[in-house]
């Protein structure tokens, strides 16, 4: 037997406060290092990344002459805000596009997509989903689940989806489908709560040039929403026009307090703020409430942040698979998100993992998740979230619909240390309440 050979990998000291004070049981430390070993060489190309993202930041901080005077903020209307104004022209140097709207008082993803979508749509007017159906919260929003007051639908707008076809854009079936109406076509580039992988920047780079050779004038969006810096380019640079994400998520870098993102071109941007504040306002009124700080540290960080999730991805994708359970993306695809979902096939396993995750939390570690009637979502949903920012998910967390195959979704991780700490706090949970074979943690 390797084992003490393989414990040895690890420090003494750190094996003894993983077991002692952690209570996690040996085979299962022992287990979790083992498997790193099969990834660690993909934390080259991680990194590599990385490295081009964050000189990418730091250049266009120094382009808009970032200084320390735009800390300061304003109050009333928010006239002159000279950071937000900085942050703002920072967003759309990072994400190549002509102009940006970050503001803390757009409050989640969600509602940066929607008001990405009022912003440009107007009664008649069609948009499709290319990517089949969009993430929960949004179905809600466009009026196709729940309550049609307020929603899309109620407007006027007309929605419809194109399904993936082997979890590719099927272009030649959305070209087929584009008529004088239809005004916008919406990628979502991340899994969402679904089994399928996350759409890669060349998949999109390939469909966005076919479609635009016949469809100059349609507009198309992303969902860049967990998207962000996994990859050099981002899906501004490959032709999008406009395009969505949430600042608790990976350009927040773990730091923003709140908020989203809007880029594009100025003429896109230009209506959504209309729309954000009131015609006539745009952009030039709201407070910043003093984020600017933090929303532009956030974005510094961001790229480290991200590769150190995406580590913990894959340390935890390839831990289960190993296990006997399927996994999406599989350790050789290509990641285009920092989603890791494991397909567990029981309530049961998807509660304890989420439950490992929050104990390995740092703040609410004690609490004990349980699935919930969360708003905009149809089914109840589990959610680990032990964040210094509550409900930020480029944080540790897991989560999972209580619905058939019984998806978790494990995301985040602000150090690489902690995601392996997640990793062996919900293996723990599984080891000790007999949810997998005892003998398969033997090495
Ligand atoms: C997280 C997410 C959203 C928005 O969710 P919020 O919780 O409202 O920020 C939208 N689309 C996708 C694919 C997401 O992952």
């Amino acid at each position: 037997m390797l084992t003490k050979e393989r414990l040895i990998l690890m420090d003494k000291d750190t094996i003894n406060i993983l077991c002692k004070q952690f209570g996690i049981d040996e085979k299962v430390i022992e287990f979790v290092n083992s498997k790193e070993r099969l990834i660690i060489d993909k934390f080259k190309y991680i990194d590599k990344v990385k490295e081009y993202n964050q000189y990418k930041v730091i250049k266009s901080m120094q382009e808009a002459r970032l200084s320390s005077t735009d800390f300061n903020w304003t109050t009333g209307y928010g006239y002159g805000d000279v950071g937000r104004d900085k942050v703002e022209e920072i967003y759309s140097m990072v994400f190549n596009t002509e102009d940006a709207l970050v503001r803390p008082l757009i409050v989640s993803g969600t509602h940066a997509i929607t008001l990405t979508l009022s912003g440009l749509l107007r009664p008649g007017d069609e948009f499709i989903s290319i990517t089949g159906s969009p993430y929960d919260t949004l179905q809600k929003v466009i009026g196709v689940k729940g309550n049609k007051v307020g929603t899309l639908m109620d407007y006027g707008i007309r929605y419809r989806e194109i399904p993936l076809k082997n979890g590719k854009i099927d272009v030649g079936k959305v070209m087929d489908n584009i008529s004088n109406d239809t005004k916008l076509l919406l990628i979502q580039r991340s899994t969402g709560y679904s089994d399928r992988k996350a759409i890669t920047i060349d998949e999109m780079e390939t469909a966005i040039k076919e479609i635009k050779k016949k469809f100059e004038d349609i507009i198309i969006m992303i969902d860049n929403c967990y998207g962000e810096f996994i990859e050099k380019r981002e899906p501004t640079d490959v032709g999008a026009d406009i395009m969505a994400g949430s600042l608790i998520k990976n350009p927040g870098g773990g730091l923003a307090l709140s908020g989203g993102y809007i880029v594009g071109k100025a003429s896109l941007v230009e209506q959504i703020a209309n729309r954000s504040t009131a015609p006539g306002l745009g952009k030039d009124c709201g407070l910043t409430f003093g984020t600017t700080r933090t929303t532009l540290q956030g974005l510094f960080l961001a790229p480290h942040i991200v590769a150190e999730a995406l580590k913990g991805a894959l340390l935890v994708g390839i831990v289960y698979k190993e296990l006997g359970f399927e996994i999406v993306p599989d350790i050789e695809e290509t990641r285009s998100d920092i989603i890791q979902a494991i397909k567990f096939n029981s309530p049961e396993r998807v509660v304890e993992f989420c439950k490992g995750i929050q104990n390995a939390s740092v703040v609410d570690s004690y609490v004990t998740p349980l699935p919930w009637d969360m708003p905009g979502y149809e089914d109840k949903v589990v959610m680990a979230a032990g964040g210094f920012i509550d409900g930020s998910s480029i944080e540790l967390s897991a989560d999972g619909p209580m619905r058939e195959p019984y998806f978790a979704y494990y995301q985040g991780g602000l150090t690489y240390e902690h995601c392996k700490l997640g990793v062996m706090k919900s293996l723990n949970n599984f080891y000790k309440n007999d949810l997998i074979e005892k003998n398969k943690l033997i090495l």
